[in-house]
């Protein structure tokens, strides 16, 4: 069985039997035969179909929030947030897929030649829970636009996002099968991508996820594209604007109750501001008011799972154990739900839980460091390479900080978001590939090159 579980009530929402091997085969077979016809379509066709998906989005807004809030708990506000956003995704790809896919002349020895852009079939997305409707919306809008048609593996505490997503597809005027939900657990996805209907696979997830997916993909000869975690540095200079930096931090560290893998998660601060910085930051995040996702009132959500909140609190533990200093927070907080005390540990330094591991919940982790170049060093020393951030009023001094940092984008005075038109991916064990802009539409497609005499 997989079931579903309200975070912030812990009760159960719904349980949903798992597909055995004949609805697997019969749910594979269909997405692949339904490649041949989505590939025909005209770019035309295939973008008026996207726009009736983003219509759709738009027309069950609030249905779609609802069932997010309630299955994976994040502010209602923030899963409204969420569908308009995964809406957008589809627009943007409907727009530029045609400029994206065209035919590219290469000059040679031929009389013409050129590369032209196929898909490569039916691609299997394995999909995280902590943004349920935008992590598939950005993984199927290029795919499908490219051509492809897709399998979906969502994650098991999302069972119902999953099967309203499947809907939202053949809503919006989509044949059955090109989108089609796998509801399996994550013990059946190797077999999933070793069957050879099955082309290519995204991964959005943990690096222990990724290793294992892109062993078997691998075995098999399949392209892969891997989104995994990240700790991604706050670098904050001492010429920063303070007020600025914390309002950032909070909203970045505090966003869906820190459950985004692009939240800023080590805050690296020059010494000379660091009490500034801190001290503002802790009374913001003392601010926050934990509470039912669904009121307006709350700003802090309760995790997902229960089992995650356990994980999180005993890296805290740990980091205390070690050394860090707690000024705010610590702790579940007592009575339903799995709602955690937004934190904030000061004070941390290699080899704490804090300093070396992502922190997937509501917990902010000072670093403090004498210069920039020992922030730049402190930065770049982690397993992780997703995002990364710089604050300081000198625009080129944050550009030339923001180009030595090993990760896949790096912001200045801004906090790390995804945005359709700007590629998105990480270095290290944040995975490899690129979603979003046309570098993600070109991921799931076959470069053939044509050769004229
Ligand atoms: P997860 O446990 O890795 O799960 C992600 C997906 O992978 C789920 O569908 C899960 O299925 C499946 N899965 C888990 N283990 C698998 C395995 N061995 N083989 C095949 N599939 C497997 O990660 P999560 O806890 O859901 O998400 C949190 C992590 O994702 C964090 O590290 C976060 O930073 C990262 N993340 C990265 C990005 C990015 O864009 N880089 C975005 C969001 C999240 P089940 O649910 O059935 O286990």
């Amino acid at each position: 069985m997989i079931t579903a579980i309200n975070p912030a009530t812990g009760q159960v929402i719904n349980s949903y039997t798992a597909d055995g091997p004949a609805e697997m085969e019969t749910k594979i077979t269909a997405c692949h035969q339904s490649a041949a016809h989505w590939h025909q379509l005209s770019i035309e066709k295939r973008s008026e179909l996207l726009r009736s998906v983003a219509k759709e989005l738009r027309k069950q807004q609030n249905g779609l929030a609802l069932l997010m809030t309630a299955e994976m708990g994040k502010l209602f506000t923030e899963s409204l947030a969420e569908i308009e956003k995964s809406a957008w995704v589809c627009e943007y790809y409907a727009d530029h897929a045609a400029e994206f896919l065209a035919d590219e002349s290469m000059a040679s020895d031929a009389s013409q030649s050129m590369v032209i852009r196929q898909p490569l079939g039916t691609v299997l997305a394995v999909m995280p829970w902590n943004f349920p409707f935008w992590q598939v919306f950005r993984c199927a809008a290029p795919a499908l636009m490219a051509g492809n048609t897709l399998l979906l593996k969502h994650a098991s505490n999302v069972p119902g996002c999953a099967r309203a997503i499947e809907q939202v597809f053949v809503d919006a005027g989509i044949a059955q099968g090109v989108v089609t939900n796998l509801l399996i657990p994550s013990s059946e996805v190797a077999n999933v991508i070793r069957d050879p209907r099955v082309h290519a696979v995204s991964l959005t997830g943990s690096d222990k996820a990724g290793r294992s997916v892109a062993a078997v993909a691998g075995e098999s000869l399949k392209k892969t594209v891997l989104e995994l975690g990240g700790s991604d540095a706050f670098v904050v200079l001492e010429d920063a604007d303070i007020e600025l930096a914390v309002s950032n931090a909070t909203t970045s560290r505090f966003l869906n109750c820190g459950q985004s893998c692009i939240a800023a998660k080590r805050f690296i601060v020059l010494e000379t501001v660091a009490d500034e910085f801190v001290d503002q930051l802790k009374a913001a995040i003392e601010q926050l008011v934990a509470g039912n996702p669904i009121n307006k009132q709350s700003s802090l959500a309760p995790m997902a799972r229960d089992d995650l909140r356990d994980a999180l609190h005993q890296q805290v533990l740990k980091s205390l154990d070690l050394g860090a200093t707690l000024l705010t927070g610590g702790k579940a907080i007592a009575g339903d739900g799995f709602f955690y005390e937004a934190t904030l540990l000061d004070n941390v330094r290699p080899g704490m839980p804090a300093y070396e591991e992502e922190l997937f919940g509501p917990v902010a982790a000072i670093i403090r460091v004498a210069d920039e170049p020992e922030a730049l060093a402190t930065a770049n020393d982690s397993v992780f390479g997703l995002g990364g951030s710089v604050w300081t009023k000198d625009d080129s001094r944050g550009e030339t900080f923001a180009r030595q940092l090993e990760c896949g984008c790096a912001f200045i005075n801004g906090m790390v978001k995804s945005d359709p038109r700007l590629p998105f991916g990480g270095i290290k064990d944040s995975g490899y590939g690129r979603e979003l802009s046309r570098l993600g539409l070109l991921e799931f497609t076959n470069a053939k090159t044509i050769w004229i005499k």
